[in-house]
């Protein structure tokens, strides 16, 4: 049910660039941002504003009434004409003013001066509130300000206005301009975001997509494409990295799967063609088939059957699952035990074979660890020259046993070194049958030690010598 939902989603899942994601969500970005932006600032502006309008209207009445304060002479009559022209002028602000004396009596009115300028001005007014505010609900409203000669009252400035407050004309202006100001910032940034993410975009996806394309010319067996262009974002560097390290992988891999058939079929040539023509001669009856040339053909029939035992051993040892059944047992005799098996193939070839051990238990598949043994002992005997040291030594630490086996023989040059551990990989190219390995023990070697998580190290110099020093938990997992 789950893996069907998972196809499901699979299939139906429409699949975007990574240059449209990328534009769409920095358009998504400005978009947001300058909606919030004009939001806050609206909010912000709104509030301010209503406060800064309310206080000038306060600071605005204030002033004309002291103006109109300032037309009062004492013992003479006010000044009417000074006073018009300040309540004229107060008027056009959107301020309907009275002067009265402190008995109501009219000095100057601005309806009686012109009744429909002011209802003009107070229609204005509200039509500005509602421009803005569409369900402002704004109403006539006055303040009285009382002017004093001496500490007595003279008279009163009446000041009505559009209330609670209102927008003039260069107010609202004034809001326009900061929301064009807005929109204009907005639609800069949105332009901006759009070269912004498609650069991007397009920086991106450009190597993404040349890794695409050498990851499915690698898929079709061109191992030696490689990405050469740098890129400063990390995870591209690290994904090139990994396709080239990938493809660098799959072509010595190849190498190496080239080369096993090639040396299969070298290996298998030689038996073959002595075999055949041993056969042939003996069919013809040009070879009387005595004991000594059915023993030849014989050799050339166990050389083949070891090359396949050779193949079959790879082939269980290098599978992933490697089963190890472990025991406790001192690996100190164990390596004993085999170097006595091989003393006399030692003796034969005049190397002095010497070992230095004490009593180290170790937790491991016994078998698998004497197979270890027996391919760097023999590997010892193989390329050691007559009259040769090989010193096997064996020192337990404190979690980890350790086995070398050194040896003064032919060594391995620098460029051969490490490339050991590779299936079928032999540094005497020459293909000595003498030697007879088909390069696979190191192979094996080390995919026992890995699979008991020890480790495995190699010291040589060209006719000096060569040292294998192993590693091996104590203890099982
Ligand atoms: P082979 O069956 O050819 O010995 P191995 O995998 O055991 O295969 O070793 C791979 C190659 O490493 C050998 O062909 C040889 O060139 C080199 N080698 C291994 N052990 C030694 C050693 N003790 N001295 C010199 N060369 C060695």
């Amino acid at each position: 049910m789950a893996a069907s939902k998972g196809v499901w989603k699979g299939v139906c899942m429409k699949k975007y660039s990574l240059r449209t994601k990328l534009s769409l969500s920095y358009i998504f970005i400005v978009i947001l941002s300058v909606l919030l932006i004009s939001v806050i600032t609206n909010l912000l502006l709104d509030k301010h504003f209503k406060d800064y309008i309310r206080e000038n209207q306060e600071r605005k009445n204030r002033e004309i009434a002291f103006q109109v304060s300032q037309q009062y002479r004492a013992g003479e009559a006010w000044d009417t004409a000074a006073i018009e022209n300040i309540c004229i002028n107060a008027l056009r602000q959107g301020m309907i003013i009275k002067v009265v004396n402190p008995s109501g009596e009219i000095i100057w009115d601005a309806r009686t001066h012109d009744n429909a300028l002011c209802e003009q001005i107070l229609e204005h007014m509200a039509r500005n509130m509602s421009s803005r505010y569409p369900n402002w609900e704004g109403q006539y409203v006055e303040s009285t300000y009382p002017v004093t000669h001496m500490l007595n009252e003279v008279g009163k400035v009446v000041i009505g206005y559009y209330g609670p407050f209102y927008y003039s004309d260069s107010d609202l202006a004034f809001i326009n301009t900061i929301n064009k100001l807005l929109i204009g910032v907005g639609i800069f940034s949105l332009i901006l975001s759009l070269l912004l993410g498609s650069v991007m975009a397009k920086r991106l996806s450009m190597p993404i997509s040349r890794v695409i394309n050498t990851a499915q010319t690698i898929s079709r067996g061109y191992f030696d494409d490689r990405i050469t262009e740098p890129s400063s974002t990390k995870e591209i560097a690290q994904l090139t990295e990994t396709i080239n390290n990938l493809a660098q992988t799959l072509e010595t891999q190849e190498v190496l799967r080239k080369r096993l058939t090639a040396d299969v079929a070298h290996e298998l040539r030689t038996p073959l063609a002595t075999l055949q023509s041993h056969m042939e001669a003996m069919i013809d009856g040009i070879w009387e088939p005595n004991a000594d040339r059915l023993k030849s053909c014989h050799e050339e029939i166990m050389r083949i059957s070891r090359l396949v035992g050779d193949l079959e051993k790879l082939a269980r040892y290098e599978s992933e699952n490697l089963i190890l059944t472990k025991t406790s047992f001192d690996i100190s005799e164990l390596v004993s035990n085999i170097i006595k098996n091989f003393e006399s193939d030692f003796v034969q070839k005049n190397i002095d074979i010497r070992f230095t051990g004490v009593k180290e238990i170790i937790t491991a598949d016994k078998d698998k660890i004497s197979q270890v043994i027996i391919n760097l002992l023999s590997n010892a005997l193989k390329y050691t020259q007559q009259g040769g040291v090989v010193q096997v030594t064996v020192k337990g630490g404190h979690n980890a046993a350790e086995i070398r086996v050194k040896d003064n023989g032919t060594g391995i040059s620098q460029e051969d070194l490490p490339h050991i551990f590779e299936r079928f990989y032999r540094a005497d190219k020459s293909r000595n049958r003498l030697t007879g390995g088909a390069g696979i023990g190191l192979t094996i070697t080390r995919a026992i030690v890995a699979a008991h998580k020890g480790s495995i190290q190699v010291n040589s110099k060209v006719d000096e010598g060569t040292e294998f020093i192993i590693t091996l938990p104590k203890m099982a997992d």
